[in-house]
């Protein structure tokens, strides 16, 4: 299909983020192997095996390192986003990266710290102070919870949510999920237990949660309907969708040995990661002018929040220890290839 494009390079952004070593991998004495210059967008990578190597270095939109707070990326990348979906504009925030490099750090965080509350959380307080503050206009604020498992899609708000939805596309070339449950949440604490639901949800017969959301895409809604009256004095409807999504965790399954039914799993991450580095370096390029949103779930689910007027960030996740060093190398290759050509 042949889409029209707009103003790309400023609609898809791209920022990676390096978290701290953990104290395990401090006990172990393992060494740094990233190292970041902020203020130029910089980062050195080290191959720990080949010290004579010269490190390889990356330029991005914004990084964050080590001593990066959960207000410092809201602040400066995220807010924006939440902005224009106040506006009507749909926009999507990612969480690429190998399990264990801040993904969920990054979107949910910790909500009993203030402090550790991540992008959702802050998304929230936005959009519900924006509310309060405004006069005028009427707000109506829904919340959805999916996941896509082994490109099925799961609801992850209704009890029997094993039951495979089906991504359709509506005559004006949009998509929708049928049946997806949409909760309509008029308190920023009736959205928070829309998601702690989900979350819970998640986990459902699952022997291992951390296994399970190493391999599944979660994806949470927010969509802000606002009525305004305009100087004609007929109500005008915008509708702005936020998607917040913690992907599957990008490390190469093939590592691990998977065989039979792991493997097949393994292939279709890997498959719906790739598809997505595909939309996005497609997004990114003038000159391309087929982006190939059919060729996953996720990036089918997303197709009108990612391109034309949407903004998009993709957060690349990483660790900096030197046991890392290949799956931090393929995560900075893969942001930056969605970041330019
Ligand atoms: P992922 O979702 O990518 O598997 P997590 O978000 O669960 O990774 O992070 C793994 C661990 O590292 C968690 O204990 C988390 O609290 C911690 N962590 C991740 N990012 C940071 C950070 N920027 N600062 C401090 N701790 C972090
Ligand atoms: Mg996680």
């Amino acid at each position: 299909e042949i889409m029209k494009k707009s103003s790309k390079q400023e609609t898809v952004k791209v920022i990676v983020r390096c978290r701290p070593l953990s104290s395990q991998e401090i006990a172990n004495n393992y060494s740094k192997i990233v190292h970041m210059r902020p203020q130029r967008g910089q980062i050195e990578l080290k191959n720990p095996k080949e010290q004579d190597e010269p490190s390889k270095d990356f330029t991005f939109d914004a990084i964050y390192d080590e001593n990066s707070t959960q207000s410092d990326l809201y602040e400066e990348t995220f807010r924006d986003l939440v902005d224009s979906v106040l506006n009507g504009y749909n926009a999507t925030i990612f969480a690429y990266g190998q399990t264990g490099t801040g993904k969920t750090h990054t979107m949910e965080g910790k909500s009993s710290d203030p402090e550790q509350r991540g992008v959702i959380y802050k998304c929230i307080d936005h959009i519900f102070e924006h509310m309060a503050a405004s006069h005028n206009q009427e707000y109506l604020v829904r919340a959805s919870y999916l996941e896509i498992y082994q490109e099925e899609l799961r609801d992850l708000l209704e009890a029997e949510s094993n039951k495979k939805l089906e991504i359709k596309e509506r005559p004006d070339g949009g998509v929708y999920v049928k049946d997806l449950t949409s909760k309509l949440t008029r308190t920023v604490g009736e959205i928070h237990e829309v998601m702690i639901r989900g979350n819970g949800h998640r986990s459902v017969g699952r022997t291992n949660m951390n296994e399970h959301s190493s391999r599944s895409h979660a994806i949470f809604i927010i969509t802000v309907e606002c009525s305004r009256i305009g100087e004609d004095g007929e109500s005008h409807i915008t509708v702005g969708r936020l998607n917040l999504v913690d992907l599957a965790g990008s490390e190469r399954q093939s590592k691990t040995g998977a065989t039979g039914e792991r493997f097949k799993e393994a292939t279709k991450i890997n498959l719906s990661l790739s598809a997505l580095g595909n939309v996005i370096s497609a997004l990114v390029d003038a000159k391309s002018a087929h982006i190939p949103y059919r060729d996953s779930k996720l990036t089918r689910l997303l197709q009108d929040s990612l391109g034309g007027n949407s903004k998009t960030v993709m957060v690349a996740c990483i660790g900096p220890a030197s046991y890392n060093f290949e799956e931090t190398l393929g995560t900075l290759r893969y942001a930056n290839r969605a970041k330019n050509i």
